[in-house]
């Protein structure tokens, strides 16, 4: 007889939520967790009793009642919305576009004066070839050109010209003076932060961090009765149809000795010659108000095996590639794969859960 009934590999969200429904079924469980710490990138770090989100900004958004207090069971939820604001050479904006960045921009008042402006910068295109021809089509120069081309080219390492229209099929405008990035019924930031939701999660669960389960597959296998693996389903089978890639992130978090950096907790930097995207002051996702503050600088980089891999790259390519190694996949006896590494899929948080809670219902 095995020693656990479950090993799960990977402490991120997926697998937390796997431990906690499987010790809620009274099941024993192991968790192996490859970095140092628990949480995946969700993980938050306390600075100067600023909770830090170490792999990027995490807001959780939700329409879905029952995910909502899936979480609450873990957290409690404060009230922020994001609002973040796009510095374009200096030039500050609302964003998501709305009657306040047009104000802005054109200095018109009326969503009437608005639609006029756009509609004469607009530059009709039935079939665009690339990204620009597409978003010139939708938004005009001005958005486009002061708000759009610098961030995309600077997240995609392509110049929009050789982008496809399919990275952005849809710029929503809102013609009402809204700052609400988001349209879910339910938004907010964890207090205390994300990393407690984890313990509370693997609390009933032996946890053993900065442990690779591929570094002694066969062994760990033995350890338990089925085994849930949230890595990377490639490097599970050692690359052997080739590596599925990524778009990566690199950080450079900084502590300042001030009270408060740049007022909001996002500030897109929207222009081509900043190196960086975003700069995220982390303390205002939780409205802090302690005498120093930590930012960090976000650039976008090419992912090559050994960084981090973030946003899968699901161009028909990979997508490909993800399907030979499912295929494999559904021929394991007792491992299964889930999360946003398992499944090579672009997962917010909310998706992560409800896919995590639909497998241990299959699965445990
Ligand atoms: P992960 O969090 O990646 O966890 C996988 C874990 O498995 C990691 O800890 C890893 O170290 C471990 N692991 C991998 N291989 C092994 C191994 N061989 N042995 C042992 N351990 C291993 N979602 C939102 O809803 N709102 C947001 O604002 C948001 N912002 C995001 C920003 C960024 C930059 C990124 C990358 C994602 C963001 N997300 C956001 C998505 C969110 O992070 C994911 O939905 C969630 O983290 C997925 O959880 P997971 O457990 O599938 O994966």
């Amino acid at each position: 007889m095995a020693q656990y009934d479950v090993l799960v590999v990977g402490s991120g969200l997926f697998g937390s939520i796997v431990a906690h429904e499987a010790a809620q079924r009274g099941k024993s469980v192991l968790v192996l967790e490859a970095r140092d710490h628990i949480g995946g990138n969700c993980y938050t770090e306390c600075i100067d009793g600023i909770n830090v989100h170490t792999y990027g900004a995490h807001i959780f958004r939700t329409n879905d009642r029952a995910i909502w207090e899936y979480l609450e069971q873990f957290c409690e939820f404060n009230n922020f919305v994001n609002s973040p604001v796009a510095n374009f050479k200096g030039e500050l904006y609302n964003m998501p576009f709305n009657m306040n960045t047009f104000a802005r921009m054109w200095n018109i008042v009326t969503p009437a004066q608005a639609k006029e402006v756009i509609e004469s910068q607009r530059v009709p295109c039935d079939d665009p070839a690339n990204l620009e021809e597409h978003i010139l089509s939708l938004v005009g120069r001005d958005i486009y050109e002061k708000l759009v081309k610098g961030y995309t080219e600077k997240q995609w390492g392509k110049p929009c010209t050789e982008l496809p229209p399919s990275v952005m099929r849809r710029i929503p405008l809102r013609f009402i003076f809204d700052n609400n990035y988001f349209n879910d019924r339910y938004q907010g930031i964890p207090m205390g932060g994300y990393t407690r939701i984890m313990e509370q999660m693997l609390a009933r669960a032996d946890v053993r961090t900065s442990t690779d389960y591929l570094d002694d597959k066969e062994a760990f296998d033995a350890m338990a009765d089925l085994v849930v693996y949230t890595g990377t389903i490639d490097s599970f089978y050692g690359y052997r149809f080739g590596p599925l890639e990524y778009r990566s992130l690199r950080f450079e978090h900084e502590r300042l000795d001030t009270d408060n950096y740049q007022g909001v907790a996002v500030v897109n930097y929207t222009d081509a010659e900043t190196p960086y995207t975003r700069i995220i002051e982390h303390k205002h996702f939780e409205f802090g108000t302690q005498p120093t503050t930590v930012i960090s600088r976000e650039y976008p980089q090419d992912w090559q095996p050994g960084i981090e891999p973030f946003y899968p790259m699901e161009d028909e390519a990979n997508k490909a590639r993800y399907a030979q190694y499912f295929e494999l996949a559904q021929a394991e006896g007792k491992v299964r794969f889930g999360g946003r590494l398992g499944e090579y899929r672009y997962y917010d948080m909310q998706d992560t859960i409800k896919s995590a809670l639909e497998k241990c219902n299959e699965w445990l």
